[in-house]
């Protein structure tokens, strides 16, 4: 899984749990990592609306 934002691989927990959040936008699942998670919160929804 990459992430949405900044395209790294967003790393896999041996127990198959992400990294990482999945944000819902538009019925639309994307998964984003941990650090833009945090820094870029806000931003998620209008990048991922381009
Ligand atoms: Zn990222």
């Amino acid at each position: 899984m990459k992430c949405t934002l900044c395209g790294k691989e967003i790393e896999i927990t041996f127990l198959g749990k992400l990294k990482g959040n999945y944000v819902k936008t538009n019925g639309k699942v994307y998964t984003v990592c941990a650090s833009c998670f945090r820094s870029n919160k806000d931003e998620i929804r209008t990048k991922v609306n381009k």
